[in-house]
């Protein structure tokens, strides 16, 4: 069987255990291309972050793009849903103005009976 020491991590390996023409094991090159990712990311995070600290005006434009952006959206929902449910809505406001009516005559009522009482 045919075996490698891997440069990395030392250990001597099956061939397989490496990628051809590779002098570090899979293992070690899957940590390193991990490693390389979790780096590479928080790099671009701080360059992102400096970015827009040189240039404080940008990163408002994007906020307030989204913003922009979103209100649209909020707006558009909200059309939709008035339109699906205008009826309902109507309905709903129909009664509720019955009902606080009713419930007014009732509280008058109330009074005028405690006024008799006194
Ligand atoms: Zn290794």
């Amino acid at each position: 069987m045919e075996t490698k020491i891997c440069t990395k991590c030392g250990e001597e390996k099956e061939s397989s255990s490496f990628s051809k023409g590779k002098k570090q094991c899979k293992l070690c090159q899957k940590e390193y291309r991990a490693n390389y990712y979790k780096l590479h990311k928080q790099e671009e995070k701080e360059n992102r972050n400096k970015y827009y600290k040189i240039h404080p005006e940008k990163l408002k434009a994007v906020n307030k793009n989204n913003y922009e952006k979103n209100k649209e959206e909020r707006r558009e929902y909200a059309k939709k849903y008035y339109n699906i449910n205008a009826d309902t809505i109507k309905e709903t406001r129909k009664k509720n103005t019955k009902i606080t009516r009713k419930t007014k005559l009732n509280i008058q009522k109330n009074i005028e009976k405690n006024t008799h009482i006194k």
